[in-house]
């Protein structure tokens, strides 16, 4: 329980010296402060060869290992790219209307029906991945927010097996996905407005309650909207 409560200080911490702008700029930047450039090549290497999708795999592993054994969500507060990126565009471009999250997203129905809906539709393409597998054609297309679906002819995907393709497109579509919605909150609440519904931080939270036989508590998830 400690390592939780360090972890989600240090998380506050690092939200509030993104604030204090003269503060900041004394502290010398720590490598992990970084991490944005990675989730930003990321979405760019994707673009040019689908299968760099598969990196992305990492972002999914990584804080459930740190959580499952370390106990604790210092991925979110120390090493996630994407909060990174959120922040810095929010912030530092001041693309973000810096308006408090309505209370709907931060209700717990509304967090955990959001990794419902998210991991029936990372099922549903373990599926498609299963039917390429199994000889049914490659669908060389990317769906954005579930719904668009967008031709996606250009990337070398002959190298590879078509399931592995299969998978790479849909790991993309999910990650496009995802930054979309946290773009979109971020430019009209706060710059990590998505922290607060994320499926991944909803699934590190609740591997920390379960851990702590914490029920109910919310682990400061609020702190992340940079409130
Ligand atoms: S809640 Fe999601 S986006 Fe936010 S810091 Fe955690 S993993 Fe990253």
């Amino acid at each position: 329980m400690r390592h939780l409560c360090q972890d989600m200080s240090r998380c506050c911490h690092y939200h509030r010296g993104t604030e204090g702008g003269s503060m900041k700029n004394l502290k010398k930047k720590k490598w992990n402060e970084y991490l944005w450039i990675l989730e930003l090549m990321y979405l760019v290497l994707g673009l040019f060869n689908i299968l760099f999708a598969w990196l992305g795999m990492i972002f999914f592993t990584v804080p459930l290992l740190i959580a499952i054994f370390g106990g604790s969500k210092a991925y979110c507060s120390r090493y996630c790219g994407r909060g990174q990126l959120l922040d810095l565009l929010g912030r530092k471009f001041r693309l973000s209307r810096n308006a408090p999250p309505p209370r709907f997203l931060r209700s717990r129905w509304f967090r955990y029906g959001f990794l419902v809906f998210f991991m029936v539709m990372f099922f549903r393409m373990i599926y498609s991945t299963f039917q390429v597998f199994s000889g049914a054609p490659l669908s060389k297309s990317i769906t954005l927010l579930w719904l668009f679906r967008l031709p996606w002819q250009w990337p070398e995907v002959g190298m590879a097996a078509p399931w592995f393709a299969q998978y790479a497109f849909g790991f993309f579509s999910i990650m496009l996905t995802s930054t979309i919605l946290g773009i979109t909150t971020m430019v009209l609440f706060r710059p990590r407005s998505w922290c607060v519904y994320c499926p991944m931080g909803t699934m590190t939270q609740g591997i920390c309650t379960l851990k702590y036989k914490k029920g109910g508590s919310d682990h400061g998830r609020e702190s992340k909207t940079g409130s």
